[in-house]
């Protein structure tokens, strides 16, 4: 009965799609594209919707993967296919890529129309696939530099990387929201909240795109993973979620919406389910919401084989060519089948079978088109390897240094034991000393991450740039564990007898998706009885924490006396860290995701009044370390916060005003975070909110004023019934220590007693 009612449900949706074609805007290139649909046959067009990974065109020859004839004849002169994506095997040189994209874009030129191929890959934090680029640190730490312009510089360079590497579609920025500390991918994201992410996704992506894609500096962004990927119940990579609408509105869309106001060109779909709905599926998230509210005109390109797990894994398809009606009607425009053209084959069937409307088929055509016109594809679809004599310049390092530093971020600081002299004996130790893969992190080289070290070998780990920094002499080192077992603890210990000061690096090695899944968000055990073996030593433990996510510490962090975070920074992280422990840089970065005391007290800085730990609620809100939290050389005061008047009124501005003065012997960056909270609304308010942020550089002593613009807009939430509104009433604005109140006044939105 229920496969009578669905099927039926399908039939009227289906009869509401071939009867609804949408009208959109027309341009001079809408004109161009449409020219050429115009000319193309159901299968040219099918095939620019179909994706394929470049294994499938791809052959081994003496270990190195080359396109293999037959195949890049059979995908694009069989199949017409518009899009091929990844890397096989392992990152390959640039002279390797302009082999592979030459010959896969003379293969486009025998087509009958000569329809450029868009190649895309995932650029996340740099050209990950091109030896030599310049990696970045992940967009977690990116957040914690709470500075836009370094990741719009970020953005830029990776687009002229990527475009040396002659690809011109990069997936990226992740704009989930990094709710889940669980979740494998949280170190993709940046962080928990979503003005941070929406702000430093828009930074990320004009840096991508720049005034102009089609230049050859420039790539399309894709905004992933639309909607709601990074909250999953159980904190494992593509397990269902359940997300009210609201929440959905609240804390996953805004980053999106930003994205598109930023012109990004392209959309990745998330692969999980929400409320039971495969967004890969729903007609709701990737028409109504993506293309009536937001306005993205776009493509979407579904994830890995989400439209094959329609059927597979969600079963909300009987058969594979049920799943794809069902993903194209809901609104995908291409498909990342990867591996095969069964996608191709199904959905020529269901438009001759009239079970997916033609005008569908041209709509994403349309968009695709249009990208591939947008990035110049058709005049250049290889570009020119001397166009780019910036390529893993020293130039382009120096920004990743910079990020790294102002990423890292210093939690604890007992008695000022840092910086540390020069001249001291240091051991460094523990899992995370010696590797790349904890400062890189997944999407590095590999997909897993897993050759960084054979690939980054002229980057320095933690060790090395510790040796560099202080010379090989006054460095011991011992691992004493790997990441879940002791290994020669004694050693670790003798050694930290012997030394000053035990910098000991734990955390994680690299991952991403389910390799990366866990079932405790504990650190192993064995790294905790490190710590708890060297510190019995009586030496002063530096703690140093290498990971993508916030493992719980809280037994080996008691016994710290300083606490250093640097998530996954990347390349240049093993030298950015040595610079600040040997104090020849001021740490400047602040938590981007609140870091758990407990694993099962996982609640964001934005929780509810309820969970603000008073002394009646022992299950209240009482993190390790907030969101936001961060430490410096210097020190900082806060005064004079200012608001240019006591009540804001619609359409007005609020002008808040803050001095802030470096009170310190040395010149520091400090981030200046603005939170508002609404005293009482309608539905119970989020205890505070971030609103706006700057980073300021001060030199000891000097004051600096710095101004926020607040609005409605600003202080808006979605209520109950789903709308986005400011309702009036009293709000607090918090910034450093400072505080004050206002009130705010609508003339259209009534207060709680329903009066205007
Ligand atoms: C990931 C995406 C990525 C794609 C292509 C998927 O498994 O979820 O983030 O862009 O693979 O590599």
């Amino acid at each position: 009965m229920r496969r009578i009612l669905i099927t039926l449900n399908l039939i009227f949706l289906n009869v509401l799609f071939l009867t609804a074609q949408p009208k959109r805007p027309v341009n001079e290139l809408d004109k161009k594209v449409d020219a050429l649909i115009a000319k193309m046959t159901l299968e040219e067009k099918v095939g620019q919707m179909t994706e394929v990974t470049s294994d499938v065109v791809s052959a081994t020859t003496n270990g190195v993967h080359q396109i293999d004839a037959d195949k890049i004849k059979e995908a694009i002169l069989k199949y017409h296919a518009g899009s091929i994506l990844n890397v096989s095997g392992h990152a390959y040189d640039r002279k390797h890529w302009y082999e592979v994209i030459s010959a896969i874009q003379a293969e486009a030129a025998k087509d009958r129309l000569k329809i450029p191929v868009i190649y895309g890959i995932d650029a996340i934090h740099g050209v990950t696939y091109t030896q030599g680029s310049t990696l970045f640190p992940q967009e977690i730490a990116m957040a914690a530099t709470f500075n836009r312009d370094i990741v719009h510089k970020a953005g830029e360079i990776t687009a002229y990387e990527t475009r040396a590497s002659y690809i011109p579609w990069n997936y990226s920025p992740v704009l989930d929201l990094g709710k889940s500390p669980l979740w494998p991918r949280i170190y993709e994201t940046f962080g928990e909240d979503p003005y941070l992410g929406k702000t430093m996704g828009a930074a990320i992506i004009t840096g991508y795109q720049g005034n102009n894609v089609g230049d050859k500096y420039h790539v399309a962004a894709c905004m992933k993973h639309y909607l709601g990927y990074g909250d999953p119940l159980s904190g494992k990579d593509r397990t269902p979620a359940w997300i009210p609408d609201r929440y959905m509105r609240e804390y996953f869309l805004p980053q999106f919406a930003e994205a598109v106001k930023a012109g990004a060109k392209t959309i990745m779909i998330n692969s999980g389910e929400i409320n039971g709905v495969p967004i890969h599926g729903s007609h709701y998230m990737l028409t109504d919401v993506l293309r009536g509210e937001l306005h993205f005109d776009g493509i979407a390109v579904s994830d890995w084989r989400d439209i094959e797990y329609l059927h597979d894994r969600h079963h909300i398809a009987s058969t594979q060519k049920e799943a794809v009606m069902i993903a194209v009607n809901a609104g995908i425009d291409m498909s990342m089948v990867p591996y095969e053209y069964s996608f191709y084959n199904y959905l020529i069937e269901l438009v001759h079978e009239g079970k997916v409307p033609l005008w569908r088929i041209n709509e994403a055509v349309h968009r695709i088109l249009k990208v591939k016109y947008a990035l110049g594809l058709f005049e250049r679809p290889v570009g020119n390897p001397d166009d780019y004599p910036k390529f893993g310049s020293d130039e382009f390092r120096k920004v990743s240094v910079q990020a790294a530093t102002e990423a890292i971020t210093l939690l604890k600081n007992n008695n000022n034991i840092l910086p540390l002299k020069k001249d001291v004996k240091v051991l460094v130790t523990g899992p995370a000393a010696n590797t790349m893969r904890s400062l890189d992190g997944g999407w590095s080289y590999t997909w897993q991450g897993d050759q960084s070290d054979v690939f980054a070998a002229d980057k320095n780990t933690i060790l090395e740039a510790i040796q560099q920094k202080i010379g090989k002499d006054n460095v011991n080192y011992e691992s004493g564990s790997s990441f879940d077992s002791l290994q020669n603890v004694e050693k670790a210990v003798a050694a930290a007898k012997k030394s000053d000061v035990i910098i000991l690096c734990l955390g994680e090695t690299s991952y991403t998706e389910n390799v990366g899944n866990i079932d405790d968000l504990n650190l192993p055990v064995a790294q905790t009885q490190l710590a708890q073996a060297l510190a019995k030593t009586g030496k002063p433990v530096i703690l140093v924490l290498a990971e993508g996510r916030p493992r719980i510490v809280t037994q080996a962090e008691s016994l710290s006396a300083a606490t250093i975070m640097t998530y996954f920074s990347g390349n240049e992280g093993g030298d950015a860290l040595a610079s600040i422990l040997f104090g020849d840089a001021n740490p400047s970065g602040r938590l981007s995701v609140t870091y758990p005391r407990f694993p099962n007290a996982l609640v964001n800085y934005y929780r509810k009044n309820l969970e603000n730990g008073n002394p009646d609620d022992s299950h209240g809100y009482n993190p390790l370390y907030e969101f936001g939290y961060g430490l410096s050389y210097t020190t900082f005061n806060y005064s004079k916060l200012h608001l240019s008047k006591p009540d804001l009124k619609e359409n007005e501005t609020l002008t808040v005003t803050v001095d802030v003065k470096n009170t310190g012997q040395r010149e520091g960056k400090e981030s200046v975070l603005l939170y508002t909270s609404q005293l009482y609304a309608s539905i119970a308010p989020d205890t505070k909110r971030l609103r706006a942020y700057d980073k300021i550089n001060l030199q000891p002593g000097e004051t600096k004023t710095v101004t926020f613009k607040i609005t409605a807009k600003d202080l808006a939430f979605v209520n109950d019934l789903s709308k986005t509104v400011t309702e009036p009433g009293e709000f607090k604005i918090q910034v450093g220590d400072q505080t004050q109140s206002f009130n705010y006044i609508s003339n259209t939105v009534p207060d709680r007693s329903g009066k205007l």
